[in-house]
């Protein structure tokens, strides 16, 4: 080889060596971006793990999930009670119109669990309504015969 072919091969390789270092310096960018990458999703994924988004089992004990499934069980007690006060209401009203010995028969009993001590209230009342319509029937009779009389 000779000398000038020498500092040609020099310079070819000089040039492949400054490709190589702008290829490299190209890499180092993309890897420190993929890398920032990383510790975004790492941070993200440890949000979600200890945070809002959680799929877990029923004996998972992190504090958000036990206060979500407390949560979760009182909005089915308030229901379940929603639906009872409908019912104990329900009750009432239809103890306010059973008003005759015959319809009283179809009263609820204190083991029934729509029965509340307003219902028994007004059962009272309803009760005392019906004997002072009774009374004033008695009344009506007796005065017609006293008419009848005279
Ligand atoms: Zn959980």
């Amino acid at each position: 080889m000779t000398i000038e072919e020498l500092n040609q091969k020099r310079d070819e390789h000089a040039d492949k060596i400054t490709k190589l270092e702008k290829d490299n310096e190209a890499y180092k960018h993309v890897n420190s971006c993929l890398m920032a990458e990383i510790t975004n999703l790492k941070k993200r994924n440890g949000w979600l793990e200890s945070g809002f988004i959680h799929t877990c089992h029923d004996d998972c004990q992190r504090p958000l999930c036990l206060a979500n499934r407390e949560i979760d069980k009182l909005k089915l007690e308030n229901a379940e009670l929603k639906e009872l006060r409908i019912m104990n209401l329900a009750g009432i009203s239809t103890a306010s119109f059973q008003n005759t010995r015959e319809s009283t028969k179809e009263r609820i009993t204190k083991d029934n669990p729509y029965w509340t001590a307003a219902y028994d209230d007004v059962c009272r009342t309803v009760d005392r309504e019906i004997n002072l319509r009774e009374s004033l029937d008695v009344a009506h009779e007796a005065l017609a015969k006293i008419k009848d009389v005279r």
